[in-house]
């Protein structure tokens, strides 16, 4: 036994908001085929993969130095990216990077919210918000969502107007119901919010839908756009994640940041990433159009098919979702139970992934499940 496994949990004196919580937790299984967690199923290119390598190579003479704390070059990458891919011009001053849009949406937390703060979401949404909310000691405010898991702008504002939280989330595309919130929608959130407003971009390049950073001008008090490298760019390994918000932001999260938290292997692995990010991104409209695929076959199979913009889709209904989950593991397809009862959502993988999780759909439909 472990030294000290005598001690539990509860005997801890952890924080009351704490107790009785249970951490974040898409199960890790080995399964021929994984759909669990939206990461982009194609596999690095060799040649990305020895631009990395080589990238790595050259900063290990530099890892008896801390790193560049600050991350300017990689910031200035992925501004240009950022400038390129929306259209909206913005430059390293704009830009904030962290390891993985989870730290990002940590320390948005930890400058704007924490102990005597509210943030508020639209749920189901992604299960991190209120996860880092707890984290934060920021008190959580979720508004539910209607049947159709749109987000209601009239329901959104008026509790908005009535709870007034220091933070907002949107995410856009919302995961895990696949939609898109336009930005006459987003511009009446921002009206509303006497605080900070959220979007969380982690699948925009998945989505036709205009990004949230065309209204940073607009709202520069207000706004920060997250976006990851774990999703389109296939890095989800790689740990990256950034926003894109008013200069002002990137001085505020200065003030919450860990000196030296993106090491000189994560800022050497993610800039060569983006150098191959045309490449990469190609892989985007073979992922969309097997959405499209893996959407149809399953509303032939007799299922409801939320509408999706992003890298998976929302599904149902079962009787018993948990029992549906388990039913699709024994076939060896591991989706995503994601607590919305009646419902499962699968990550849209590779052409024969997403066959072999069509022809499970097709068994279950038949089945009580
Ligand atoms: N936001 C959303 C909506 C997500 O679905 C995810 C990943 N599941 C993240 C943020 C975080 O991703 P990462 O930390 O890998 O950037």
């Amino acid at each position: 036994a472990a030294p000290g496994g005598d001690a539990r949990l509860d005997q801890l004196p952890i924080r009351e908001n704490l107790r009785g919580k249970s951490p974040y937790g898409a199960p890790q299984l080995t399964v021929p085929v994984q759909l669990n967690t939206n990461e982009n199923p194609h596999p690095p290119t060799q040649a990305l993969i020895d631009d990395v390598a080589e990238s790595v190579r050259e900063a290990a003479r530099e890892l008896h130095r801390y790193p560049d704390r600050d991350a300017v070059a990689l910031r200035t990458d992925l501004a240009a990216y950022l400038a390129r891919q929306t259209g909206v011009p913005v430059t390293v001053e704009n830009v904030w990077a962290a390891n993985g849009s989870n730290e990002i949406l940590q320390q948005l937390l930890q400058a704007f919210a924490g102990p005597g703060r509210s943030a508020m979401g639209f749920v189901p949404s992604y299960s991190m918000h209120p996860i880092i909310a707890d984290g934060t000691d920021t008190q959580w405010l979720p508004v539910f969502r209607g049947a159709d898991f749109a987000l209601d702008v009239d329901a959104a504002v008026a509790a908005i107007a009535d709870r007034r939280p220091d933070v907002v989330f949107v995410t856009s595309p919302n995961n895990p119901t696949g939609h898109s919130v336009g930005i006459a929608d987003l511009r009446r959130v921002l009206d509303a919010a006497p605080g900070v407003v959220i979007v969380d971009e982690a699948y925009a390049e998945f989505s036709e839908a205009p990004s949230a950073m065309t209204l940073i001008d607009e709202y520069p008090a207000k706004l920060v756009v997250t976006r990851t490298m774990s999703k389109a760019f296939a890095f989800a390994g790689g740990r990256l994640g950034y926003l894109a918000a008013a200069p002002a932001f990137i001085e505020a999260l200065l003030l919450v940041r860990l000196p030296y938290h993106l090491s000189v292997v994560t800022q050497a692995a993610a800039r060569a990433a983006l150098r191959h990010a045309d490449e990469t991104l190609g892989s985007v409209h073979a992922l969309a159009a097997e959405r499209v695929r893996v959407s149809k076959a399953l509303a032939d199979s007799g299922f409801h098919v939320i509408p999706s913009d992003a890298n998976f889709v929302l599904f149902g209904e079962f009787t018993d979702a948990a029992r549906a989950w388990q039913a699709y593991l024994d076939r060896g397809v591991l989706i995503r139970d994601v607590g919305i009862p009646g419902f499962l959502r699968a990550t849209v993988g590779l052409a024969s992934e997403n066959d072999a999780f069509i022809t499970a759909s097709d068994e279950l439909a038949a089945t009580e499940l």
